[in-house]
């Protein structure tokens, strides 16, 4: 194994991320959890628990990012999930693009430079009706495990459209969907396009610079990916580890310390 040269840990709303690199920059060992209530001590077991695996106890800096990076106590630096996330993404591609980060309980869109700069970003940290939070939600509403959710939206051509622009309404526009007999696989689908719209509409503020690329855990659900590139007419780019690139973009950062 190469010797780990920095460490970036992404104390994000709904998963706490860390992950080493070495000194080329390439991905050596990674963890993710959910957060946990204290996030000051779990992001001190993270790093401990990464550094124990990798024998580098407290050698390396480490730079924090995501929502609570404020509170991570080792951290060398704390930057922006925007900085973190567009240098995680570009080092893993190789080009910019519009970039989606669909998180938990946020989402933002950041235009990448040909040479990786973030350009401009626009964020929804107000509604959880654009963001992850809104299908776990109403998948577990409707007794789908979250990781299911995608194919079951594209099983079906058919969509029993949503009108309620409010994750607590969409919920009991549910119930009285599913109280009429509907389709479960057109009403997940029907979820998906009202996610994937405010996510566009984000996403063209900055202006969409093909092609669409998608970081954070919502990157994981195909069907997100699928009617992004059909709501857009736009090719959907998903990196490896999607959900890691926060914490892959501090680790980076982390080699300049
Ligand atoms: P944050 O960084 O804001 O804490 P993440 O980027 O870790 O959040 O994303 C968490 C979200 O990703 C959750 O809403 C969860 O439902 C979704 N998610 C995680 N894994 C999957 C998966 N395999 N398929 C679809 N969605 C997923």
């Amino acid at each position: 194994m190469n010797a780990v040269a920095a460490v970036g840990i992404d104390a994000g709303s709904t998963t706490a991320k860390a992950v080493a690199v070495d000194a080329g920059g390439g991905m050596v060992a990674s963890r993710l959890e959910p957060t946990r209530p204290r996030l000051e001590e779990q992001a001190a077991e993270l790093i401990g628990a990464l550094e124990r695996d990798l024998h580098t106890a407290g050698a390396v800096p480490v730079v924090a990012t995501g929502y609570g990076r404020r509170l991570v106590r080792d951290a060398a630096r704390r930057v922006t999930e925007i900085t973190c996330h567009a240098r995680g993404v570009f080092r893993a591609l190789g080009h910019g693009g519009t970039l989606v980060d669909i998180g938990g309980q946020d989402a933002k869109a950041i235009r990448i430079s040909d040479d990786g700069k973030p350009v401009d970003f626009a964020m929804n940290d107000k509604c959880a009706a654009g963001t992850g939070r809104f299908l776990e939600h109403t998948a577990a509403r409707l007794g789908i495990a979250v990781d299911d959710l995608g194919a079951r939206a594209l099983a079906t051509d058919v969509e029993e459209p949503i009108s309620s622009t409010c994750t607590v309404f969409a919920e009991s526009e549910i119930i009285s969907l599913i109280g009429r007999g509907a389709d479960v696989d057109e009403i997940v689908r029907g979820l998906h396009r009202s996610l994937v719209g405010r996510i566009v509409t984000m996403a063209r503020l900055v202006g969409i610079t093909p092609p669409l690329i998608v970081s954070g855990g919502v990157a994981l659900n195909p069907g997100v990916r699928e009617m992004m590139s059909q709501a857009t007419g736009f090719e959907v780019v998903l990196p490896p580890h999607p959900q890691l690139m926060g914490a892959y973009g501090a680790a980076l950062l982390g080699l300049d310390e």
